[in-house]
């Protein structure tokens, strides 16, 4: 239906277009991921082309057309996180972060808490580059999964219920799984689990720390829990952040 649009959104990634244009791939609180074409942006003289880059926290007005994709043709600065870009570990994880978010939430669903995880997330990386770790950036993925209702299950057995002697993890299960149910499943230790579940349970700012086994088994089961369930293979957290961690 054709019509503007305003709307607060982050910039995911922008992919150049012709002579001086750029396609856009934003999220919105409202309207998730949407994909809108800003015009002769590249040019010297655009009036907010230098807005429209990765990590761009911006409210817009966009034009709905007939085709699918909109036009921008307004935008102010929310948050622009300059420091963040002085640092290749927090770069790093704010770029992880948005593609994580472009693939797992393409579909143009609306989640107005992954928007805001994300705005979280860039404005902490900004705020503190020290917390651009790699348990930090697993406390992010598991929120993501959280929102995209794909978390984990990991209070009891996901094949069975059991609450005790829980070893291992499946992704085709669901979760953490008991002694008696471990075929598929690869080992979790306890540190791991409860890296989990302490990302989960508390704020970004705050995620859990862990050693780099239990980061590795975290990271392991977050890894095969969106392939059997969202049918999706991220790139790992990586050596950056890694290396920050
Ligand atoms: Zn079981």
């Amino acid at each position: 239906m054709p019509g503007s649009l305003k709307t607060e959104a982050v910039v995911l990634r922008t992919i150049r277009y012709g002579e001086a244009d750029r396609v856009l791939h934003l999220y919105t609180p409202e309207r998730g991921r949407v994909s809108a074409i800003a015009k002769g942006v590249r040019r010297a003289k655009s009036r907010f082309g230098g807005r429209l880059e990765p990590f761009f926290r911006l409210n817009l007005v966009l034009y709905q057309g007939k085709s699918d994709l909109m036009t921008d043709t307004s935008a102010e600065t929310v948050a622009g996180h300059p420091r963040l870009r002085e640092h290749a570990a927090t770069i790093d994880g704010a770029a992880r972060a948005c593609h994580a978010v472009d693939r797992l939430f393409g579909d143009g669903e609306p989640h107005p808490g992954v928007y805001h995880l994300l705005a979280n997330l860039l404005a902490l990386l900004d705020r503190e580059p020290q917390q651009a770790t790699r348990a930090n950036a697993l406390a992010f993925r598991l929120k993501l999964l959280l929102a995209a209702g794909f978390a984990p299950q990991l209070a009891g057995c996901a094949s069975c219920g059991e609450r005790e002697h829980l070893v291992g993890f499946s992704g085709a299960a669901g979760g953490v799984v008991c002694g008696a149910c471990e075929a598929s499943s690869f080992v979790l230790e306890q540190e791991a689990h409860d890296f989990m579940v302490g990302a989960l349970g508390r704020s970004l700012a705050d995620a859990p720390e862990g050693s780099a086994r239990a980061l590795a088994q975290a990271e392991r089961a977050i890894l095969e829990t969106l392939e059997h369930h969202a049918h999706l293979r991220l790139r790992p957290v990586g050596r950056t952040l890694a290396a920050a961690g």
